[in-house]
C-alpha cells in the first residue's frame, strides 16, 4: 500500500498545508480518503483529475469533505466528458450535507457524477482494501478506518478525542496516522482531539509498528507535539507533511 498526504492541516488550511485528504493506493486502485479544503488541488500534483476509484469520508466536518463541492464540476465540467458516478463512502447523511453546500439543491442531486453510499460502522470491501470503521470520540458521526490490503494495514484515526475503540481497531498496524490537534493541556475540551501525548499514548496501547502525526491545526506548536508523542510512544514517530508519501 501507498499512502500520500494531500492536505494535514486540522480545521483549517494553514499556510503549508491543505485540509485533510490521503491518498492510499494499492494494486493499481486510488482511495481518496477524506477531501477537506484545499486537498482537491494538491490531489493532482499525484494523479489525473479522474483517476481516483472510490472515497471515503470519515466525516462531514468541511475540512474533511467540503472539496467533493469543487470535485463535482471538476468531474461533471471535464473536457473528456462525465466519467462513471464515483463511489463516495461516507457516515449517513453525506449526500445531504455535500447537496446542501450548493446555493440551489442540485436538480440531479449530484447522482450523476457521484454514487453515494451511506454506511455505518462495520466491515466494508472497497477494491482490494478491506477495511473497518468504528465511531470516534467527536460530536459528530466520524470514522476511523483500519485499511487492509497485501498484508499490510494502515489505521487512519479520523478526528477524535480520547478513543478506546480506536485502540482496538489500530492494534498492531504498520501504519497508525494519528490526529494530534493541539499539545496537552488540562484545558483542552474532551471529546473533540487527541493532543501530541494523547496521540502517542494511543499509538503504544495499540502496539503499532510507526506513527504519523497529522491534523495539526496551523497555530499550534508542532514541534512540542511531535516530542510529547515520541515521549508517550517510544517507537518510529514522524509528522507527516503534504505531498509525503510512504509505503505502508
Ligand atoms: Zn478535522
Ligand atoms: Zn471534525
Amino acid at each position: 500500500m501507498q499512502l500520500t498526504v494531500l492536505g494535514c492541516a486540522g480545521t483549517f488550511p494553514g499556510p503549508e498545508s491543505p485540509c485533510s485528504g490521503y491518498l492510499v493506493e494499492h494494486d493499481g486502485f486510488r482511495l481518496v480518503v477524506d477531501l477537506g479544503a484545499g486537498s482537491l488541488g494538491a490531489l493532482q500534483r499525484h494523479v489525473g483529475l479522474l483517476d481516483v476509484d472510490a472515497v471515503y469520508i470519515s466525516h462531514l466536518h468541511a475540512d474533511h469533505c467540503i472539496d467533493l463541492v469543487a470535485y463535482s464540476y471538476a468531474r461533471r465540467y471535464h473536457p473528456s466528458g462525465v466519467p462513471p458516478a464515483l463511489p463516495v463512502y461516507g457516515p449517513a447523511g453525506t449526500r445531504a450535507r455535500i447537496e446542501s453546500s450548493f446555493e440551489e439543491p442540485p436538480t440531479n442531486g449530484l447522482l450523476d457524477v457521484f454514487d453515494f453510499r451511506e454506511v455505518p460502522p462495520g466491515e466494508h470491501r472497497i477494491g482490494p482494501f478491506e477495511i473497518r470503521a468504528v465511531r470516534t470520540n467527536h460530536p459528530i458521526e466520524c470514522h476511523a478506518l483500519r485499511i487492509e490490503a497485501g498484508g499490510r494495514s494502515l489505521t487512519y484515526s479520523g478526528d477524535t478525542g480520547e478513543c478506546p475503540e480506536l485502540v482496538e481497531l489500530a492494534r498492531g498496524s504498520d501504519v497508525f496516522l494519528c490526529e494530534a490537534s493541539w499539545t496537552d493541556s488540562p484545558d483542552n475540551p474532551p471529546g473533540i482531539h487527541l493532543s501530541g501525548r494523547q496521540a502517542g499514548e494511543h499509538a503504544a496501547r495499540a502496539g503499532v509498528e510507526r506513527l504519523l502525526l497529522t491534523h495539526l491545526v496551523a497555530w499550534s506548536d508542532a514541534a512540542s507535539i511531535l516530542a510529547e508523542a515520541k515521549e508517550a510512544f517510544g517507537g518510529d514517530v514522524e509528522r507527516v507533511a503534504c505531498g509525503s508519501s510512504t509505503t505502508v
